[in-house]
């Protein structure tokens, strides 16, 4: 417990100091800067060559912090006591007097909104007097951190600190749903839809469509692993990695699994070590066999697709 707060203590003071530094959740590791600071999220932006087009999630301890900055309003409070702290961002209206930087917006009277789960990251932000804007710590357009070393292999010692809490437990990144007017979901992610729907007792529209440019960061290319991949395969040449589901008797020394049994939130997870481990191994491309289109393997598929447009 000591460690832990000598470490947050440390964090505190790099983000006090408007620098960017890594932080856990229990999606994936986030680039973490001060949300109310323009300089220190003008770094944020530089460090992952992120256009300023595409605005940042905003991180809260709690809702009392939250109301400084936005408007709440019924759907909110009702999928915030199911869900949060947890894998779902909610986009809200910007109170007029907030001090959200506007470089986290790109202008916009809107904010992506989020309380992550992670004990460590939560303490820090209890510690904090603003919140957090934090994207996910990798280059822009490539696959997302889900462990402090993953951060290392993108950016070197340009990170000044990465505040350490194991591995991701969900590995994926969070649903995102805009509430501003009928809810509406910009982003698959470690929360499923069913879940949300059951909540607000109703159907909700996805709408994940790169042209209208809502939620800009839902571009094509996405989550590269760097070479390129191919889906729905069922047979491979020994010289192409091969992820798998779950793990297969007749094992070959290209196969990777992504669980043991074919459990989704366990290949949810694995995702994206699995990726840059294949990539690390020299492998010049990837086949993947078909996941099935249920529960998170719908967020699964949704990056898998963004992955292979390389
Ligand atoms: P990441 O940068 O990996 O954390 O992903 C954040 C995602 O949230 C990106 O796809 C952004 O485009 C999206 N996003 C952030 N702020 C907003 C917002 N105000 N409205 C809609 N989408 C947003
Ligand atoms: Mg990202």
């Amino acid at each position: 417990m000591k460690t832990y707060q000598s470490k947050i203590k440390k964090a505190k003071n790099y983000l006090d100091n408007h620098y960017c530094i890594g932080v856990p959740t229990e999606t994936v590791y986030g680039l973490a800067a001060n949300a109310y600071s323009n300089n220190a999220v003008k770094n944020i932006y530089k460090l992952k060559k992120r256009p300023k087009s595409n605005p940042l999630i905003v991180h809260y301890h709690s809702i009392k912090d939250l109301k400084k900055d936005c408007l709440l309003n019924d759907s909110f409070i009702k999928l915030y006591k199911k869900f949060s702290p947890g894998p779902i961002t909610y986009v809200l209206d910007l109170k007029r007097n907030s001090k959200i930087s506007k470089m986290v917006t790109n202008k916009k009277s809107n904010l992506a909104v989020r309380f992550p789960k992670h004990k460590i990251f939560r303490k820090l932000l209890k510690e904090l007097d603003y919140p957090i804007a934090a994207p996910s710590a990798n280059i822009s357009t490539k696959v997302s951190a889900v462990q402090s070393s993953d951060i290392v292999e993108d950016f070197g010692n340009k990170v000044k600190y990465i505040l350490d809490g194991g591995q991701c437990k969900i590995g994926i990144e969070s649903t995102i749903i805009d509430l501003r007017d009928k809810p509406k979901i910009l982003r698959l992610g470690g929360l499923e839809i069913s879940k949300i729907e059951k909540v607000l007792s109703k159907k909700i529209k996805i709408s994940i469509n790169p042209k209208k440019k809502i939620s800009p960061g839902q571009s094509k290319i996405h989550y590269s692993p760097g070479i390129p991949l191919k889906m729905n395969i069922k047979k491979t040449k020994i010289d192409e990695a091969y992820i798998l589901i779950k793990k297969r008797k007749n094992h070959l020394s290209n196969y990777f699994y992504l669980s043991k049994k074919g459990d989704l939130n366990e290949a949810t997870k694995n995702l994206y070590s699995c990726l840059r481990k294949i990539k690390n191994k020299g492998y010049k491309s990837i086949a993947v066999e078909k996941i099935p289109n249920v529960a998170l393997g719908k967020t699964i598929n949704d990056r898998l697709i963004r992955a292979s447009k390389f």
